[in-house]
Formats: structure tokens, C-alpha cells, sequence
């Protein structure tokens, strides 16, 4: 069977660097916000190309503060895609704001830039864009609307370590960017964690403080923070990762690349290769099928697991009735159609081929 992720394979190139690292972690002593964390945020503030990195709880509370730290609150709006995972969304409502969420592009799968000029209001206050599936957004048109508007872009990097768009990585492109370090992410922890990069100063202390109870001198709380800071452990195992994250991105690109060029069944919608290919790290390789259900248990039944991201749309969901209502026919149509090959650095040849011809095999 070929799992749809391994991550034990993935991390298993990390033992005996993982075990060096313990050794000295416990030698250390240093438990919370301790040098690990600091590092790690030098050196992916540095990878990024930012002047700043925050490490924090998740990739949630990473989306979540950057809003707070730009006084989004009620009665503000935020433009968002419609077709990405709830988090991004439920960072925007954990505010008060309200999500204002507009369909994607169909070539891409992330925000359609035409969308979004008709849907700004004197509340909209952001953009929230997804660099979904591994492919960074294009930003000039993004740019142009948040001068004309006074808008602040804020981006969901957290399935996009590591892209690049014209010589900047993910993460430095808007004013400031959420990661994830979930372990299955392109940079992933043994564990939860996730990190903000920017190169806005005041949002950075802001949000140094907001992760730590709103303090940053000690017992002095200068407003109502959480507790959201990146784990020492994790960090010094992200810093491990880190320096092998550009070669498995590579890896992950010959794979999509193979897949593009070899799976041909009409019944298949595949993703599009960009001719930029460093603008997509392919953290997941989605394609598309009118009938789901079929081909998973088809794929399953000759040894590959897939996966579906995702089933039910943000708006869809009962967790935001006030929302049932939109209709988004695109997003909701790739809800409907959407599947996920495996696609990880440590596949092998026989693998890959396997998913390959499985999938060529297909009748329909
Ligand atoms: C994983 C993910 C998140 C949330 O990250 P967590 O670390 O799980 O909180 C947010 N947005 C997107 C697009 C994600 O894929």
C-alpha cells in the first residue's frame, strides 16, 4: 500500500540529529522561549527574506494574531477564498471580523484577483490569501488594489514554505504571513507549531507580545495576549529541517512534474505545471474527478491512498450556518471533485510509477 504521507520515513532522516539535539536540550535547560526558539526565528526570518519571524502555537494562532496585531475586529471585513482549510477562516471570525469570501481561479485554484475590487467595502480592512496547495499567489495586482484601498495583505503560507515568486520567497510578499509547522506541512514539526514572518517592526513586537500574555517586559501586560508560543523542542527540530527544506521542495517538483507529464486519462483534471516552476513547492497534488467516491475506492483497492481536500467548503460547514447561503458554485464544485495524489520527497521510483499507472488505469 503507498500511504498517502509517510512522515515517519520523513523523519527517520532526522534520528540521529533529532537524538544529538535532545542530548543538548536536556544539558541545556531552557524551556520556553529559549535560545532553539530565537535561532529558528532568525534563521526562517532569514530564509524568507524578512526582518522578523514570531514563533508561535500553530499555524492558526499565527493567522489569528497577525489580524489582531492590525486591530481587525468587529465590524471589519476580510477578503478570503472560498476553497482553502477552515483555519484561514476561523481566524478572520476569532476576530469579530467578518470573511468576506470569494470564489478561486480555475487555472490555479487560489483567489481570482478579478473578484476581488468588486467585493471591497469602506470596511474591508484585508486581504487574506492562500497560497493553496504549494502555489504562491501572483501579488502585483494585489499590490495595486491594497495601495488604491489602504488595504493590508496578509498571507496563508502555511501549505507554501519555501515558494518563490520573482526571487522572494513565500512569506515575504504581503505585509506580513502565517505559517504552519503541522508535521505533514513541507516544513513540518514532530509536534504543533507555526511562526509569522514580517517586515513590519510594530507588528512583530506587537505580536511577540500578544503570544506571550500580552507581555514582553516580565508581569507588565499591556493588553489581553494568549499563550501561543513556538515549543523550544520544536524549534530545535524545525532548525534541523530547515536546511533540508529547498532540496525536498525539489524533490516534491520532480514528482509533480512526473505525474503531469504521465498521467493521461480523460477522465483526470490535473493541476497545471507552472512555467514558473519555483512558484509552486507542491505540497499537495490535487487533481480532479467527476466521480470521487469511484476512483478513491478504485485507487485504494490497487494500493493507493488518497486523500480529499477538502470535502466540505468553510461556508458549507455547520460550524458557520450565518454563511450556508452563499452560493460559490466554483468552490463548492471542487469540494465536490477534488483529490489528492500521494506526493512526498521520500517516494520512491516504484512508487511513483505505481500511482501512475493506477491512475492511467482508471476507467471512469
Ligand atoms: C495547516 C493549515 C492551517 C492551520 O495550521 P495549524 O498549524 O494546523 O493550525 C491554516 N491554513 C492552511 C491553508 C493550512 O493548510
Amino acid at each position: 500500500m503507498i500511504n498517502f504521507l509517510d512522515l515517519k520515513s520523513l523523519n527517520d532522516r532526522y534520528v540521529t540529529e533529532a537524538l544529538d539535539f535532545f542530548t543538548h536540550f536536556l544539558n541545556d535547560g531552557q524551556y520556553i522561549l529559549g535560545n532553539e526558539v530565537n535561532m529558528f526565528e532568525s534563521e526562517f526570518a532569514r530564509y524568507c527574506g524578512t526582518k522578523h519571524c514570531i514563533g508561535v502555537g500553530n499555524g492558526l494562532d499565527a493567522l489569528t494574531l497577525i489580524l489582531r496585531g492590525y486591530n481587525i475586529t468587529e465590524g471589519d471585513e476580510v477578503i478570503v477564498p472560498g476553497n482553502t482549510y477552515i483555519a484561514t477562516i476561523l481566524a478572520i471570525t476569532a476576530t469579530g471580523a467578518k470573511p468576506i469570501i470569494i470564489e478561486p481561479n480555475e487555472d490555479t485554484y487560489n483567489l481570482d484577483v478579478e473578484l476581488i475590487e468588486g467585493s471591497i467595502t469602506s470596511s474591508t480592512k484585508a486581504i487574506l490569501l492562500v497560497h493553496l496547495y504549494g502555489r504562491g499567489v501572483e501579488m502585483e495586482q494585489l499590490w495595486l488594489l491594497a495601495q488604491k484601498y489602504q488595504l493590508k495583505i496578509i498571507e496563508d503560507a502555511a501549505q507554501a514554505h519555501g515558494a518563490k515568486l520573482s526571487g522572494r520567497r513565500v512569506g515575504s510578499l504581503g505585509d506580513a504571513a502565517a505559517f504552519s509547522f503541522y508535521p505533514g506541512k513541507n516544513l513540518g514539526a514532530f509536534g504543533d507549531g507555526g511562526a509569522i514572518t514580517t517586515d513590519d517592526t510594530g507588528l512583530a513586537s506587537r505580536i511577540k507580545a500578544l503570544r506571550n500574555y500580552g507581555s514582553q517586559i516580565k508581569y507588565l501586560n499591556r493588553e489581553k495576549g494568549v499563550n501561543s508560543r513556538l515549543d523550544e523542542i520544536q524549534a530545535g527540530l524545525l532548525r534541523l529541517k530547515l536546511p533540508y527544506l529547498d532540496e525536498d521542495n525539489a524533490k516534491r517538483r520532480e514528482i509533480a512534474r512526473y505525474y503531469c507529464k504521465h498521467i493521461q486519462n480523460p477522465n483526470l483534471v490535473l493541476p497545471n505545471f507552472p512555467d514558473d516552476e519555483e512558484s509552486h513547492v507542491w505540497h499537495l497534488f490535487v487533481i480532479r474527478v467527476e466521480k470521487r467516491q469511484d476512483f478513491q475506492a478504485y485507487m485504494n483497492a490497487n494500493g493507493v491512498s488518497t486523500l480529499v481536500h477538502y470535502p466540505i467548503a468553510p461556508h458549507k460547514q455547520e460550524a458557520y450556518v450565518e454563511l450556508n447561503d452563499l452560493r460559490l458554485p466554483l468552490t463548492e464544485l471542487l469540494a465536490e471533485q477534488v483529490v489528492s495524489l500521494p506526493l512526498y520527497p521520500v517516494m520512491t521510483r516504484e512508487q511513483i510509477e505505481h500511482v501512475v499507472t493506477t491512475a492511467n488505469q482508471y476507467k471512469g
